[in-house]
């Protein structure tokens, strides 16, 4: 279901809000081809009215399949946004929009989220990337540094050594 609210309720009493957002009804485009949905949007909210604008304090987190930026291995990954009595006015430019005194706030964790992804996502923080040749199979590419490098490599080509 759509994250609506409705607006007179909450200027009497603050309210929970538990569920989550669907992705037909998050209609996300991150914009990005690293970044895809994978989830719904998961919400724990509380709202409360305070100086005629709405708070927001909770979380929202959503699942996302990525690809590394650097090694292009896809890999999955849950971001979250903590709000603590975010503020979100009712009046001027940036107000909530309104209707007949319900407002949708599917918009407003659907951009928040969208922020807190990465613009170049990582594996890890320490992901090598594809290491030598690129036509080689990261796989492939990989033994070369090992403990047992070095020496060995070079008595193998000692042996191969046409007497
Ligand atoms: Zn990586």
């Amino acid at each position: 279901m759509p994250l609506v609210i409705h607006l007179p309720s909450l200027e009497l009493e603050a309210g929970e809000f538990q569920g989550q957002l669907s992705l037909e009804e998050l209609d996300m485009d991150t914009r990005d081809e690293l970044i895809l949905a994978s989830s719904p949007l998961h919400y724990d909210l509380r709202m409360e009215f305070s100086d005629s604008a709405l708070q927001l304090t909770g979380q929202a987190s959503q699942r996302f399949r990525c690809e590394c930026c650097r090694c292009l291995k896809t890999f999955d990954r849950t971001f979250s946004v903590r709000f603590r009595h975010r503020s979100l006015p009712l009046q001027g430019e940036d107000a909530l929009e309104v209707n007949n005194e319900h407002a949708d706030l599917t918009p407003v964790l659907r951009e928040d989220i969208l922020l807190s992804l990465p613009s170049h996502p990582v594996c890890e923080d320490n992901c090598p990337g594809i290491k030598g040749d690129w036509n080689e199979s990261p796989e492939r590419s990989d033994d070369t540094a090992g403990s047992s490098g070095g020496t060995s490599v070079w008595s193998e080509l000692d042996r191969w050594k046409p007497e």
